[in-house]
């Protein structure tokens, strides 16, 4: 099959968060199983240029329809640890790609809606007739709708569309513009509330919703988010739709590629290891310990890594480093907040706790620590208040770091408590699991994870390679993209 994904990130050469592993994830797996994949990106100025070899220009002068006008774009090509990706560089004076950030511009929606439509021209005028154009999130919403309206019509009509939501919180919701620069205009048919109408603002279009129309198939990340975003509020008002949809809806739980998340052969990590040599794993936090100066005691190391925003519980977040502390623990958090309030919050809690031999609060985005982390820590908290999936318990996991999560989304479909959990064996059993959002369900679980470390070392360490003996790669949610791919193909 040949298979386009069009999306705003590609790790390790644009990553805000999960979404860009996904993308690199599933390309890679597909790839090895003998299909072709290409990936249409923007080509933003703040990108990680030093991952992308043989950078060139592959198709100059592309005349993307804007606003009955036009914008002329460039687009790059290059490979991304073997993934073959296209950069569109649009030249116009709103910069849309040049701001120096992914996200967090006040035109998001029209940045990210020109994309929709360049990438589509690119497909167009470079006669690439995928089989399948697999697309994520609000930013590439557009796309089913200007294939289906428009592109349809001029010569793309065996392309069948598959959409994955990996956040419903950010729905890309805009106004009439984008119909009038995109060239939809129509404003009167997009606005129905069966296609783009936002579910609680009749007077702006919802991209995200116009993705779930219009796709053959949409899936979220994991098989509890899907039911969440169906049944429960997860879906940010677009529980309604995907009822509507949901013939053409499920979830499929994300993977990690094991390539870039193995402890066994990270370039990332000093000391290799696997369940067989546990042990090195040690050698590692040791080394975590020297690189953030912290203290050479017998104590276990509790870690934090993710965005620091309302989804991931901050509030949890910022509890679990005093509790780790007050229960004799050490603490590591690797974490970025857009948020300013939330951003000033855990700065002012890093000069805090600056000369604290125990803890480290490091702000930032930082891939290569992010490694070291996971291969140095005993305990990872994963406190979300919402989470579609999740990789970072999953990469816990793989580095024989033990999960506490709050059991939502597919932390449930991946985390299974030690203690309590009904469907598992205890050989089978991982983690560590609360519900509730409150400091106490937290500390009950930290309790019972720091607990176990000190006082039962053995029993530890067996929860730990039990987790390391989890397939979360790309293998089965990859067998399962593809059935659907069929699916959709052949319908
Ligand atoms: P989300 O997509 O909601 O941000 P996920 O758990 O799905 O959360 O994916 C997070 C990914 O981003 C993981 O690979 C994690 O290691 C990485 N990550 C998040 N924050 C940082 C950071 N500050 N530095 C390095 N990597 C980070």
């Amino acid at each position: 099959m040949y298979i386009v994904q069009i999306a705003s990130e590609c790790a390790p050469v644009i990553k805000a968060g999960g979404l860009g592993d996904v993308v690199f994830g599933i390309s890679r797996e597909l790839e090895k199983r003998g299909h072709a994949v290409e990936i249409v990106l923007p080509k933003y100025d703040c990108m990680r240029y030093d991952h992308i070899w043989g950078l060139h220009e592959a198709y100059k002068d592309l005349v993307v329809p804007w606003y009955g006008a036009a914008i002329y774009c460039d687009v790059y090509c290059g490979w991304v640890y073997g993934r073959l990706c296209f950069f569109i560089d649009p030249h116009s004076d709103d910069l849309f790609f040049n701001r120096g950030c992914y996200y967090g511009c006040e035109d998001d929606p029209m940045r990210f809606a020109f994309f929709s439509k360049a990438a589509l021209e690119f497909l167009l005028r470079t006669n690439k007739r995928p089989d399948i154009i697999h697309c994520h999130d609000w930013q590439t919403g557009l796309v089913p709708v200007m294939l289906f309206e428009v592109y349809k019509y001029h010569g793309m009509e065996d392309q069948r569309v598959c959409y994955t939501i990996h956040n419903f919180k950010h729905q890309g919701i805009s106004g009439t513009d984008i119909l009038w620069a995109t060239g939809l205009n129509r404003e009167a048919y997009y606005f129905a509330s069966d296609r783009l109408c936002d579910p609680f603002n009749p007077f702006a279009l919802n991209m995200m919703k116009g993705g779930i129309v219009y796709s053959n198939f949409i899936t979220t990340v994991s098989p509890h988010h899907a039911w969440e975003a169906h049944y429960g509020d997860c879906g940010y008002g677009l529980g309604h739709t995907i009822h509507e949809h949901q013939h053409k809806f499920g979830g499929v739980l994300n993977g990690i590629d094991y390539e870039v998340w193995n402890p066994a052969s990270d370039r990332y990590i000093p000391h290799h290891f696997d369940a067989d040599t546990f042990e090195e794993k040690a050698k590692n936090k040791k080394a975590l310990r020297e690189r953030l100066w912290l203290a050479h005691d017998d104590k276990p190391l509790v870690a934090y890594v993710g965005r620091l925003d309302q989804q991931k519980g901050v509030h949890l977040v910022h509890h679990a480093i005093y509790y780790a502390l007050h229960r004799n623990a050490q603490f590591v958090l690797l974490g970025s907040a857009t948020e300013k309030g939330i951003n000033n919050w855990f700065w002012h809690e890093k000069n805090h706790l600056n000369n604290n031999p125990d803890c480290h609060v490091e702000i930032g985005f930082n891939e290569e620590l992010s490694h070291l982390i996971y291969a140095g820590a005993d305990i990872i908290i994963v406190p979300s208040n919402f989470e579609p999936c999740g990789l970072t318990q999953m990469i816990g996991l793989q580095y024989g770091t033990v999960p506490v999560v709050r059991g939502v989304g597919g932390l449930l479909n991946t985390v299974f408590d030690r203690d309590y959990d009904n469907y598992h064996d205890p050989d089978k059993r991982n983690g560590y699991v609360f519900f509730q959002t409150d400091n106490t369900a937290l500390e009950s679980a930290m309790d019972r994870a720091i607990g176990l470390w000190y006082h039962y070392p053995k029993e530890f360490q067996k929860l730990a390679i039990q987790g390391m003996e989890y397939d979360y790669s790309w293998k089965n949610p990859g067998t399962q993209y593809l059935s659907i791919y069929e699916y959709i193909r052949h319908k």
